[in-house]
């Protein structure tokens, strides 16, 4: 009986104690790293959680939020059944109703507005929550809306949207094969364990560090060379860089020769940034950025490790991002061991060595089958390379009402605080007409809505997720959705049915519609199910260096580009710095030039 006791003190699993262990992962931050969890479980509570050491990825860690779990899922302040709001906007009066008065006031609500206004009068949004986006992008269109929207406005895409001008097709960092890691503006050791610990492995076999950030941070301190640069700089610090690479001849001529659009414009524009004058705008000494550019071109190979957040919160973002990485090209790092290597995206962007039909899925209505998207007037260009609407201009279309009006938001996550001027964001809210937010807590923003649903979290639930490792899981959940909570993914199941879509992939139901997005890589939902810890993929899509070879970049020019086509298209319109030789007139700092390219 004592043994009995002690071993239930020390939580140890088995037929004494009649605690199990179960697979499950955490996914409070970004879907590149969904750490392994392993919950203890008895009576169906969660008694004790660690990191799976099973999960290749993130290898038994957790950061302090993923080991914090327990707090997160049994805290007193989650919402615990479907509310309905019964005070003024703002007010937080609300009463407990059923999920079915809830969803039918959902269903009947959008079904309104789309026969008043338009479909695209109803925009879907995806905030914090990223594992159900790609179900929320088909919901909308499937209901004739092309305004799937999410807060990836100003995160993940819009850094994307730099690798696609420059190169067509962003590339990961190869740190394990880098002899020197270019850090721009990321911090994993607050966020991210699982690449810390690779840079720590690399670090301590001799890989060089150069880290870009305004902060001391634990990166920043483990680097060979600090780059401490005043906040939104970025652009200016990079081409100091690629000033001194190309007047020092450290950049790969062969490749710059062969596989790049626009080098001569490109040079004239960077002889504008002198070391020194780098350092005037970057605060950045000019002795540092001249190491650094050294260290990273002659340092071979290597890799460019940039972060999805910092650097395009700033209105210059992905200018800005966009003359950091085209450092990679002029060190011809590009799709390279120990550089930078493009792997074809899986499920959920991420590369898993096995090939899936997210975008046919998400894309259930083509582009010009619906109305333009929320910013396309304003934002042409992520219009062209991101296939979502632009939610920096949704409060802008709620005010204006044009070009149509926008009545309604169904929205998963949102928090009014991710947008630049919150408080104005707040303020057009609430002349929504109608607005549901499902969440996991009463945030402020829920406040405003309409209908409040409660979120389970993810030992709560079932989820897919696929790691870099070529590792696939589909977890069971490892406890009952607490309270009157539900998957998103029921939700949003649910919420389609009720919205009479007649979707077949949604009639279906989650597992099938799984099964049809996997179907490539020949793997099925039940299968997955027989191994509850994971599985690695069989016979994993082998990478071959230097893909451009064959068929060139997926750019207008079907090269790296330097001077960017894309931008050249709304230079006139929009005034976007391609770097061309005619756009490069027009800009201030072009009277230190004294010859320019014809
Ligand atoms: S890094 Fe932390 S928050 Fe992110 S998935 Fe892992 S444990 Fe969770």
């Amino acid at each position: 009986m004592l043994v009995a006791d002690e071993l239930l003190k020390g939580k140890i699993p088995g037929a004494e104690t009649g605690i199990s262990v179960r697979k499950s992962i955490c996914t409070i931050c970004d879907p590149q790293t969904q750490c392994g969890l392993d919950v203890y479980v008895k009576d169906e509570i969660a008694v004790k959680v660690e990191g799976s050491k099973e999960n290749p990825h993130s290898q038994g860690t957790l950061c302090s939020k993923g080991a914090a779990t327990r707090q997160y899922v049994y805290h007193t302040d989650r919402i615990k059944t479907p509310l309905k709001r019964i005070g003024d906007k703002g007010s937080g009066e609300f009463q407990p109703i059923s999920w079915d008065e809830a969803l039918d006031t959902v269903a009947e609500k959008l079904n309104n507005h789309k026969a008043k206004s338009g479909p695209e009068s109803v925009i879907f949004f995806a905030g914090y929550t990223k594992w159900m986006r790609l179900l929320l992008h088909r919901l909308a269109h499937s209901f004739g809306s092309p305004n799937y929207c999410t807060e990836s406005s100003t995160c993940m895409r819009a850094m994307a949207m730099a690798w696609n001008l420059v190169f067509g097709t962003p590339a990961g960092p190869d740190i394990k094969n880098a002899a020197c890691v270019l850090v721009w503006s990321a911090n994993p050791f607050y966020s991210n364990t699982c690449l810390t610990s690779r840079l720590m492995d690399a670090k301590e076999l001799g890989t060089k560090f150069i880290v870009v950030d305004p902060r001391l941070t634990p990166t920043a301190a483990m680097a060979d060379i600090h780059l401490q640069l005043k906040p939104g700089t970025d652009g200016a610090l990079a081409l100091g860089m690629a000033n001194v690479i190309i007047n020092e001849g450290l950049y790969d001529q062969a490749f710059v020769a062969e596989h790049t659009h626009g080098f001569n414009e490109y040079r004239e524009y960077v002889s504008l940034f002198t070391p020194e004058y780098a350092a005037e705008l970057t605060g950045v000494p000019a002795d540092k950025i001249c190491a650094a550019a050294r260290m990273y071109a002659v340092t071979k190979p290597a890799a460019f490790m940039p972060s999805a957040a910092p650097v395009v919160h700033h209105t210059n973002g992905v200018q800005n991002y966009r003359a950091a990485m085209s450092l990679i090209a002029l060190t011809g790092n590009y799709d390279i061991p120990g550089g930078n290597i493009v792997m074809p995206k899986g499920y959920l962007q991420v590369s898993s060595g096995f090939s899936t039909r997210d975008h046919e899925f998400a894309m259930s209505k083509a582009w010009d089958e619906m109305a333009p998207r929320v910013g396309q007037q304003r934002f042409p260009l992520w219009c062209d390379l991101v296939d979502e609407g632009q939610s920096m201009d949704i409060p802008r279309q709620i005010v204006s009402g044009t070009p149509y009006p926008i009545n309604a938001i169904m929205a998963f996550g949102m928090n009014y605080r991710m947008w630049p001027d919150s408080e104005g964001f707040l303020e057009t809210l609430k002349k929504l007409d109608f607005f549901v937010n499902v969440d996991l807590f009463m945030t402020d923003t829920c406040k405003y809505a309409d209908i409040v649903l409660p979120a389970s979290s993810s030992i709560e639930r079932s989820e897919l997720r696929c790691y870099p490792q070529n590792y696939i899981i589909f977890t069971q959940p490892a406890i009952e959705p607490l309270y009157d909570s539900r998957s998103d993914a029921d939700i949003i199941f649910e919420l389609a049915r009720r919205l009479k879509l007649k979707d077949p992939l949604f009639d279906a139901g989650y597992e099938a519609a799984l099964d049809w997005i996997l179907e490539p890589a020949g793997l099925t939902i039940g299968e997955l199910k027989k191994r509850p810890g994971g599985m690695s993929i069989p016979n994993p899509i082998k990478q071959e260096a230097r893909k451009y070879l064959q068929g060139g970049f997926k750019t207008p020019t079907g090269k790296v580009e330097f001077v960017s086509k894309m931008l050249e298209k709304y230079s006139q319109s929009h005034g976007y710095d391609s770097y061309s030789a005619s756009r490069l007139r027009e800009l201030p700092c072009a009277k230190l030039h004294e010859k320019l390219p014809e």
